[in-house]
């Protein structure tokens, strides 16, 4: 970090801002997480340097004998940690993972069946302004209205109807497991593919705390930067028969030199998540989120289904007369990160949302417990209810920042993490 504050100041003030913002806030947003100091060690390491298109043994540059055991460490780790036939470590996100995944099961213009944008899904899964929209023909299930979990009749509906070539199941802003089974044979029912995009919560699959989607996909993508807490990056999980096409996919089809100081991290990260002290952690996220969805609601803010079995909590704000995005706003002059979300059949437009998205991982690695998150939610109502043109408001806002100031003192982010 020397070298970097003498040759660039600016730079080196844009990492020490970026510190000091994520240390004194309470970081909600729920993809993300803090890595260790050992992942952070692998990223920016001399790794970054080196060319090295193709896969282990098989490389198009010479020189790879350190990086092909890097990433054979990554490949090794992430099947036996879930019991996978075969792993691609290389995508360089999880959107990189998902194109890769099309492409390996699907040709341009063939039917997906995936979840709507609003109903939790993701941009890849059919959105008209990403490529899995515009090649694709994208039809959309949704959740039930008055349970807001999945509709699986409506599922098994539309898959009969629309015969895809890929079912998808996996969200952005989902709070409740999947039913994987379920969707398994839903897929075998129309001889479709089963793709899982668990970039969500297979950190928690790793840690043991919710089912793993591995033995019922074909295909399972992921991030490896959320729950999870390695490199930004992504993954590929598959059985070993469609080991080649998800390989060829990836390279050449659709990136050229893997990151090889990411996939360094991502084997660290790996091998962090199979210890006993990260299954620990898993359930602890799960445990925070469930205490942060019933002091939502006792703030006067719903969530969506009720609860939540995993990371994140969906809360409905209608009952406050606040939208997402001003609640966004509010609890961002209170030095709280968090996301507006759209909720289930909302009425708001995406950009203002009728919701927001608040999810445990960070405030978990930096060792909050039950009794902190009861303390976050009543912050966060207070937040949401103070509206900043009014100097009593302004004022409660201000308060509230000095309050969550005082509790992230107490659990200083990147403080050596037991891992
Ligand atoms: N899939 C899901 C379900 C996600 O939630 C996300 C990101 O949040 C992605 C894919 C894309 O990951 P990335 O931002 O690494 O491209």
């Amino acid at each position: 970090f020397a070298w970097l504050e003498r040759d660039d100041p600016e730079i080196a003030h844009v990492l020490l801002d970026e510190l000091d913002r994520q240390r004194g806030g309470l970081q909600l947003i729920a993809s993300e997480n803090f890595t260790s100091p050992s992942v952070l060690a692998a990223l920016g390491s001399t790794l970054n340097d080196k060319y090295a298109e193709g896969y282990p043994g098989r490389r198009y540059y010479g020189g790879c004998g350190q990086v092909d055991r890097a990433e054979e460490l990554a490949v090794d780790r992430a099947m036996r940690l879930f019991g996978a036939e075969h792993a691609n470590v290389q995508p360089h996100s999880g959107a990189s993972a998902n194109l890769a995944a099309f492409a390996a099961l699907s040709e341009p213009g063939d039917t997906v069946l995936a979840m709507e944008l609003p109903h939790g899904g993701h941009l890849t899964h059919g959105s008209r302004a990403n490529f899995s929209g515009k090649w694709f023909h994208p039809i959309g299930y949704r959740v039930d209205p008055d349970t807001e979990e999945i509709d699986y009749d409506e599922v098994r509906d539309l898959a009969l109807a629309h015969r895809p070539k890929v079912i998808i199941c996996g969200a952005t802003a989902y709070p409740r497991l999947i039913d994987f089974a379920l969707f398994r044979e839903i897929a075998d029912e129309v001889d479709a593919y089963l793709m899982v995009d668990a970039a969500h919560f297979i950190g928690l699959v790793a840690g043991g705390a919710v089912p793993s989607p591995v033995p019922h996909a074909d295909v399972v993508t992921c991030t490896t930067h959320k729950v999870l807490r390695g490199p930004r990056g992504g993954m590929i999980l598959c059985r070993e028969e469609l080991a080649q096409r998800v390989d060829k996919a990836v390279f050449p089809f659709s990136q050229g030199g893997p990151m090889m100081h990411a996939i360094a991290a991502k084997a660290v990260a790996l091998r962090e998540a199979s210890g006993s002290a990260f299954q620990g952690y898993a359930r602890q996220v799960v445990r925070n989120a469930r205490t942060l969805a019933a002091g939502l609601s006792d703030e006067g803010m719903r969530p969506v289904t009720g609860g939540t079995d995993t990371h994140l909590v969906v809360a409905d704000l209608r009952d406050l007369q606040v939208t997402g995005v001003e609640a966004e706003a509010r609890c961002d002059l209170a030095r709280i990160t968090l996301n507006k979300s759209a909720i289930p059949f909302d009425p708001q437009r995406p950009a203002v949302a009728s919701g927001i998205r608040v999810g445990s991982p960070c405030v978990t690695t930096q060792g909050m417990r039950e009794a902190e998150m009861r303390r976050v939610a009543e912050l966060i109502g207070a937040a949401v209810r103070s509206d900043p043109d009014s100097a009593v408001g302004a004022g409660r806002l201000a308060d509230v920042a000095d309050e969550v100031l005082e509790l992230v003192r107490r659990y200083p982010a990147y403080a050596q993490q037991e891992v």
